[in-house]
């Protein structure tokens, strides 16, 4: 991508009410847009962000044996009552009318919805087990949105539900679930506390939270060695045993043709949450400091002189050469001050830059900077696309 014909707006000061850093570097470094609060628009670099952690979940969720559909936000407030969650999810319910004055609400979660759905299908022992999930818009209308997309009213989740025929069955995809998630956030440079949990409005046996450790966190967590961190809920998984299937009926005939209720589990991610839990932990004075798997793009290219036609082609050179294996390049071929070049790199933390300035040029210099540990590397200019490439483990 080059940066002159992108649509990346950086902002230089500090936005004016927001208290959390990474609320600060998510507006500034033009990741998301503000519509009214707690509702978020993801402009193309934090676009890129949400697919990157999205396919990371895909990748994990489908290795577990999970498979992908996706279920609607618009939902009849009828399956609600009958699990009596349109009174426990009252207060961050939104409802509404729809036209033939049927009571409607949008999706806070999905487990009457999918409940449902599997009832419609499943009938038999052999069509067991199953674990289905989603990545998929929700709807809160929370009290108090806070720090850009850590609380918002409007954002995405993964969800992920099993279906079991017995106890047994449900522990097992409960702890492939828990390795999937350790997998998930490792990837995503994240280390959370797993702890054992309530099982509150969701109901159920056993739960576990995935929490990482930051100043802005609202829950509590311990760590190892018994240090309570305030942390940030980003994963919640629990053993719900019958409350849904009981409820809303979902049951399968067992080997001796008797009607048993399937035994469920559900399976949550702040993905939209992620990425400001992931900029709260990486980030310094300068801006975000984007680990490698999750990072818009891997690479930022930074001609200093884009009027010079040596540096200019040089870095069009190494576009393409990098672009060709498939790594995700930025090139800031703006006219612009190498200040204000240097200082949008750091802010929008791309994991590696090479500058490429007219005086080491003529030395047939260019520098290999590394975001994360600031170590920078003068090497010559034929060896820069193998060394990135070494870096990028390719
Ligand atoms: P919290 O305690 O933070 O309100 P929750 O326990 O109500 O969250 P779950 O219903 O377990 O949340 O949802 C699964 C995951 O979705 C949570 O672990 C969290 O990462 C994320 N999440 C929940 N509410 C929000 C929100 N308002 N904005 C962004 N992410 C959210
Ligand atoms: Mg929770």
């Amino acid at each position: 991508m080059k940066w002159s014909k992108y649509f990346l707006p950086t902002i230089k000061e500090v936005p004016t009410g927001t208290e959390a850093v990474s609320h600060q570097l998510l507006l500034r470094s033009g990741l998301v847009h503000m519509l009214t609060s707690g509702v978020y628009s993801y402009l193309p670099l934090g676009w890129r962000v949400l697919s990157k952690i999205e396919n990371i979940i895909r990748e994990e969720m489908n290795a577990a044996g999970a498979h992908e559909l996706l279920m609607p936000a618009i939902q009849p407030l009828e399956i609600w009552q009958k699990t009596g969650r349109d009174k426990t999810l009252e207060e961050v319910m939104i409802r509404f009318k729809n036209k033939k004055g049927t009571s409607m609400c949008l999706g806070p979660t999905h487990e009457e919805i999918i409940t449902d759905l599997v009832k419609s299908f499943v009938q038999s022992y052999r069509q067991l087990p199953v674990t289905l999930y989603q990545i998929q818009t929700k709807f809160r209308d929370e009290t108090r949105p806070r720090f850009g997309v850590v609380r918002a009213c409007e954002f995405i989740m993964k969800d992920a539900y099993s279906f079991d025929t017995s106890l047994e069955g449900l522990k097992k995809n409960y702890d492939a679930m828990y390795a999937a998630y350790k997998k998930i956030f490792d990837r995503c440079g994240l280390k959370p506390i797993i702890a054992e949990a309530d099982t509150g409005a969701m109901g159920g046996r056993l739960s576990h939270e995935f929490l990482v450790p930051a100043p802005i966190g609202e829950d509590k967590a311990k760590d190892e060695d018994g240090i309570e961190h305030q942390a940030i809920e980003v994963g919640h998984i629990f053993q719900l045993g019958t409350k849904y299937s009981e409820a809303l009926g979902a049951v399968y005939l067992d080997e001796q043709g008797k009607q048993q209720p399937m035994i469920m589990g559900c399976y949550g991610i702040g993905v939209s949450r992620l990425i400001s839990t992931i900029i709260e932990v990486h980030n310094d004075d300068k801006g975000i400091k984007w680990p490698q798997e999750v990072a818009p793009f891997l690479v930022e290219i930074l001609p200093l002189q884009p009027s010079d036609p040596e540096v200019m082609g040089l870095a069009e050179q190494y576009y393409d050469e990098l672009t060709k294996c498939k790594i995700d390049v930025l090139m800031d071929d703006r006219d612009e001050s190498a200040g204000r070049k240097f200082n949008d790199a750091d802010l929008i933390g791309l994991p590696f830059r090479i500058t490429i300035g007219k005086r080491t040029l003529a030395e047939g210099k260019v520098e290999i900077k590394n975001r994360a540990t600031s170590q920078v590397e003068v090497l010559p200019k034929d060896a820069a696309v193998g060394r990135m490439l070494a870096l990028a483990g390719k």
